[in-house]
């Protein structure tokens, strides 16, 4: 081609890209820019692409670095940083990824290996797609929480803590382990409602449930099966552990001062203890025990912790 076309070509280019959406760019062997339009300038925090002709890519990335714009460069180590983009940078003849920048924005980058070692770079803003999987993330988080949390107390709500529970159950079945399940249930809850309001009777429960939680094992299982009621499985417990967990809940929730509505209100809870050493029973059998023991604990008066035998 004529050399006169071939500028002539050279400069249309330039002229329809340099303000085209997407970002390119062009680093040629030794990672020097030798063209770039300004969507892509935005990558090194510019707006103007003419001012990268001739800036390597080690240069631009340390000026994102140390002026905190363009690029987020996560690092405290910058030289290795460096180190690993350049073995990275031509280990394939195409990448495609996703970077971020100071200004909240997403972009995809593809990056062609082409002839002599050149790169050619180009960038897309993604930041709509990322906000919206972001919001969608988000929402099926916070509708995950609210179909399996109880809002009162953010225990599991009864649904989710007896698919919990029986994993657990079959779990320890296999493993031949034993666990124990814990009925509580508050003591005359009722007369703290009357006494005191509805919303105090809100605040003791919601103050036990935390308690409850201290006291537990991160992979223990809490659940709120009732108005007044609690579930806990503890696994891989045998029976003094059972006991003592147990007896420690009771304790701390009878030490526990509540400060609601200008009140300062105190409760104590029964508990049945069902145990299940030997991995024979099924799950509605140990509901059951710990229940009838739930209930003697009741009749003794209170307050109290009753085992299985
Ligand atoms: P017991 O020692 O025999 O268990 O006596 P109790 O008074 O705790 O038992 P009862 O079953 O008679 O009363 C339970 C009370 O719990 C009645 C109900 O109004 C109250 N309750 C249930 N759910 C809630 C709740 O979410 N908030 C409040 N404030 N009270 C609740
Ligand atoms: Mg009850
Ligand atoms: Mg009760």
């Amino acid at each position: 081609m004529p050399e006169h076309y071939s500028n002539q070509l050279k400069a249309i280019f330039s002229e329809f890209v340099i303000d085209a959406m997407n970002g390119i760019m062009v680093f040629d062997g030794n990672d020097q820019i030798i063209f770039s339009n300004n969507s892509a300038a935005e990558i090194y925090g510019l707006t103007d692409g003419n001012l990268l002709y001739g800036k390597t890519f080690n240069q631009m990335v340390s000026h994102c670095h140390h002026t905190n714009t363009g690029l987020i460069i996560n690092t405290d180590d910058l030289d290795t940083w460096l180190e690993y983009a350049k073995n990275k940078r031509r280990s394939q003849n195409y990448r495609r990824f996703e970077i971020d920048l100071q200004d909240g924005r997403w972009f995809q980058v593809s990056e062609q290996l082409v002839q002599d070692n050149c790169i050619v770079m180009i960038t897309t803003d993604i930041t709509d797609k990322k906000d919206t999987e972001t919001r969608l993330s988000n929402m099926s988080k916070e509708l995950f929480l609210l179909a399996t949390t109880d809002s009162l107390t953010n225990a599991f709500n009864r649904r989710h803590f007896m698919e919990k529970a029986r994993t657990e159950q079959k779990r320890c079945q296999r493993e031949k382990s034993g666990y124990a399940l814990l009925m509580l249930d508050l003591d005359s809850f009722k007369a703290i409602n009357d006494n005191y309001g509805h919303a105090c009777g809100d605040a003791v429960l919601i103050g036990i449930a935390e308690m409850i939680k201290v006291e537990l094992r991160d992979y223990d299982l809490l659940g709120r099966i009732g108005g007044e009621e609690f579930a806990i499985l503890l696994p891989n417990t045998i029976r003094t552990s059972a006991f003592s967990i147990s007896e420690r809940i009771r304790c701390s929730i009878e030490n526990l001062k509540i400060e609601s509505n200008g009140y300062s209100v105190s409760a104590t809870v029964s508990i049945g203890v069902a145990l299940d050493e030997n991995s024979n029973k099924d799950l509605e059998e140990m509901f059951l025990i710990a229940d009838k023991l739930l209930y003697h604990a009741k009749e003794n008066g209170r307050n109290q912790v009753v085992l299985c035998k």
